[in-house]
C-alpha cells in the first residue's frame, strides 16, 4: 500500500500542475494575490506513522479557513458542548463570507466554519486566552510536536487592513448578544490565525487526530472519539461552504478548505490528505486540490461510504 500511495501522489501531481491554470487567487486579501499560481503540493499521512508527499509538499502556504478546524478543536476542548448554544451545526448552503441568514436566525451562525461561526470560537478563545492566536498556533505545535509553523505577519495585515466584511459579520452577531468580546480584538485573532503558514506535509500530520478517533498518533488524546466524529460530520456537511454538496458526492470524505488553497481530508481510521493549488473556483476552493483528492479517493476506493 505504501508504495502504491507514494506512486499514485506522484501521478496526481504530475497531472494536477495542468489544472493550475483554472480559477483565481484569492485576491480579497492582497497579500494572497501575489502567491505564485502555478504550484501543487499533495500529503498522506497514515495512522500509523507513514507520510508521503509529491509536488511543493513541503511549500508553506497560507492555511487560511483550515485553521478553523484547530481553533474549533481548541474551544470544544475547553468548552465542550456548551460550545453548541452559541453556533450551529447545519450546513449554510451560502458562501463562507455570507451574511445573509444571519439576521433571521438572531445573530447564531449556521456551523463553525462559515466565517460568522468562526468568528464566534475566535471570540470563545478571546475570553479564554489573553492570545487567542498564539493559543492555536502553539495547538498546532503541539501536535506537531514541533514549533517551527508560524503565523505570517505580512498577511495577517493585510486581511485585517481589508476586513470590513467580517466586521460587518462581527457587529451584526454582537448587536444579537452572540459575541461578547470587542471586534476589533476578535478580527485580529481571528485574520492571525488564518495567516498561520504551513505546507501540506505539516497539515496532514497536524490534523491526524481526525482520523485517529482524536488521540494524535505518537502523541497525546486531543479530543474525545465522539468529538473527533461530529468535526468529521461537520467537516463532510460544512468544510466546503456552498460546495459541501457537490465535494461529498464527488470525494466521499471529510474536507476543511481554504482561500489559500488548501485544502485537508480525513480518511477516518486511516490517514489524513492535504492537497494546495492557489487558484480557486467561485465557492472559494481550490480547483486542482480538489481534482486530486477526488482522484486520489477514486483510485484508492477510500470513501466513507463504501
Ligand atoms: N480569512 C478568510 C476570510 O475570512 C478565510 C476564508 C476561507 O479560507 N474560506 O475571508
Amino acid at each position: 500500500m505504501s508504495a502504491d500511495i507514494a506512486a499514485l501522489l506522484q501521478t496526481i501531481a504530475d497531472e494536477a500542475i495542468a489544472l493550475t491554470d483554472r480559477g483565481a487567487v484569492a485576491d480579497y486579501i492582497p497579500a494572497l494575490a501575489n502567491v505564485p499560481p502555478r504550484q501543487f503540493g499533495i500529503a498522506v499521512a497514515t495512522v500509523d506513522g507513514a507520510l508521503h508527499r509529491a509536488g511543493s509538499a513541503d511549500q508553506a502556504f497560507s492555511i487560511q479557513s483550515i485553521s478553523k478546524l484547530f481553533a474549533l478543536t481548541l474551544a470544544l476542548q475547553r468548552e465542550g458542548d456548551d460550545l453548541w448554544q452559541r453556533v450551529g451545526r447545519e450546513p449554510s448552503g451560502t458562501p463562507f463570507n455570507s451574511l445573509v441568514l444571519l439576521e433571521r436566525e438572531s445573530g447564531v451562525p449556521r456551523n463553525p466554519f462559515v466565517n460568522a461561526g468562526a468568528l464566534v470560537i475566535t471570540d470563545v478563545l478571546c475570553h479564554r486566552y489573553l492570545q487567542p492566536e498564539r493559543a492555536v498556533l502553539e495547538f498546532v505545535h503541539r501536535l506537531l510536536s514541533r514549533t517551527s509553523v508560524a503565523i505570517d505577519p505580512q498577511v495577517a495585515r493585510s486581511e485585517r487592513l481589508h476586513s470590513d466584511r467580517n466586521a460587518a459579520i462581527a457587529h451584526f452577531m454582537r448587536s444579537f448578544g452572540n459575541l461578547r468580546q470587542e471586534v476589533a480584538a476578535i478580527l485580529d485573532a481571528y485574520c492571525a490565525q488564518c495567516a498561520i503558514a504551513m505546507s501540506c506535509a505539516e497539515l496532514a500530520r497536524a490534523a491526524l487526530f481526525l482520523a485517529a478517533d482524536g488521540v494524535q498518533p505518537g502523541a497525546a488524546r486531543v479530543l474525545q472519539a465522539a468529538d473527533a466524529r461530529r468535526i468529521n460530520a461537520l467537516m463532510l456537511t460544512c468544510g466546503a461552504y456552498d460546495a459541501a454538496g457537490d465535494f461529498a458526492f464527488r470525494i466521499g470524505l471529510p474536507t476543511k478548505t481554504g482561500v489559500g488553497g488548501g485544502i485537508l481530508a480525513i480518511v477516518p481510521g486511516r490517514m489524513s490528505i492535504c492537497a494546495w493549488s492557489p487558484r480557486l473556483d467561485a465557492t472559494g476552493n481550490s480547483i486542482a486540490a480538489a481534482a486530486a483528492i477526488e482522484r486520489f479517493a477514486a483510485t484508492t476506493g477510500l470513501s466513507i461510504f463504501r
